[in-house]
C-alpha cells in the first residue's frame, strides 16, 4: 500500500511531470521522482485499487501500489523498453518486471546472455543485478487491461525521456518489447537526442532494427507477455537471439 508522501517531490499534473523529471540530478533522484507520482488519475485510482483487493495468491503482502522506476545500471548500454508494469509483478513488488511470468522469461534470457547474475526475479531484495543493462516502462503505472490511454503514454514521456538522458553518454541499443514499447520510442529521439524521428516510422517486428548515427540503435522483440510465451510466439531461442543482437550492438562482450 502506498507509503508516506512527501508533498514537495509529487508531480500531479502533466506540466509537474516536465518539471520534476527536467530536476532530476540524477538515477536516484529520478527513481524517487518517479515513485512520487500522481499526474494520470485513472492509473492512480487503478493501482492502488489493485493494491488494496490484492490477488489471493499474494493476500498476505503489501504491494507496492505505486509507479515503478527503472531498474538497472547507471552506465547501461543496453536499455530495454517495456510497455508498464504489470499490476501483480511491478506494482506489486515494486521492481519492473519482478513477481510475474512475463519476468520469469526476460530475465532468465538475460540471465542466459550474462547480463543479469540470477535467472530470477521475484522481490525487490532478491540481490538480482544486472550487466550493462537498464529496463524501463513507457508508463510507469500498471494500466488496467495492459492499456494505457495516449494521453497516459505521453504524460508519463517525461519520465522516459530524463532517464534516458541520464545514461545518454553509455546507451548504444534500446531493445522495444512490443509495438506500444517500438512506437513510444521515437519522441525520445527529438526530446533526448535532437533526432528528427524517421517519417514514415519503420514497422514493429520482432527483429526488426532501426539504426541512427546520433542515436542508439533500436531493436524489436514481441513483448514478453504470457500470451507470447505460452502460445510459443516467443521463444527462449528466439529471445535470445535478440540480445545477442542487442550486445553486438552494444558492444557488450
Ligand atoms: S503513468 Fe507515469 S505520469 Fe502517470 S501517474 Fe504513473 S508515473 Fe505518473
Amino acid at each position: 500500500m502506498a507509503e508516506a508522501r512527501t508533498p514537495d517531490a509529487e508531480a500531479r499534473t502533466p506540466d509537474e511531470v516536465v518539471a520534476r523529471a527536467a530536476r532530476a540530478t540524477g538515477l536516484v533522484d529520478l527513481d524517487g521522482a518517479v515513485s512520487d507520482c500522481f499526474a494520470c488519475p485513472r492509473l492512480v485510482a487503478w493501482r492502488e485499487e489493485v493494491a488494496r483487493t490484492r490477488r489471493a495468491a499474494f493476500r498476505d503482502q503489501t504491494y507496492w501500489g505505486r509507479p515503478v522506476p527503472g531498474f538497472g545500471t547507471a552506465d547501461a548500454r543496453i536499455g530495454i523498453l517495456g510497455l508498464a508494469p504489470a499490476a501483480h509483478g511491478g506494482n506489486r513488488t515494486g521492481r519492473i518486471f519482478t513477481g510475474d511470468r512475463s519476468g520469469d522469461v526476460l530475465f532468465a534470457a538475460l540471465h542466459r546472455a550474462g547480463l543479469a547474475n540470477q535467472p530470477t526475479s521475484v522481490a525487490a531484495d532478491d540481490g538480482l543485478a544486472l550487466r550493462d543493462t537498464r529496463i524501463f516502462a513507457a508508463v510507469r503505472c500498471a494500466p488496467p487491461d495492459n492499456k494505457p490511454t495516449p494521453a497516459e503514454r505521453d504524460t508519463c514521456a517525461p519520465w522516459l525521456h530524463r532517464e534516458v538522458a541520464l545514461i545518454r553518454p553509455t546507451l548504444r541499443v534500446v531493445v522495444a518489447l512490443g509495438a506500444f514499447a517500438w512506437a513510444a520510442w521515437w519522441p525520445a529521439l527529438r526530446e533526448v537526442y535532437g533526432v528528427r524521428p524517421p517519417s514514415p516510422r519503420p514497422a514493429f517486428g520482432h527483429g526488426a532494427h532501426w539504426s541512427g548515427t546520433a542515436a542508439p540503435a533500436l531493436l524489436g522483440c514481441y513483448h514478453v507477455s504470457q500470451q507470447n510465451t505460452f502460445t510459443g510466439r516467443l521463444t527462449p531461442g528466439m529471445l535470445d537471439d535478440v540480445f545477442a543482437r542487442a550486445k553486438q550492438l552494444a558492444g557488450v562482450d
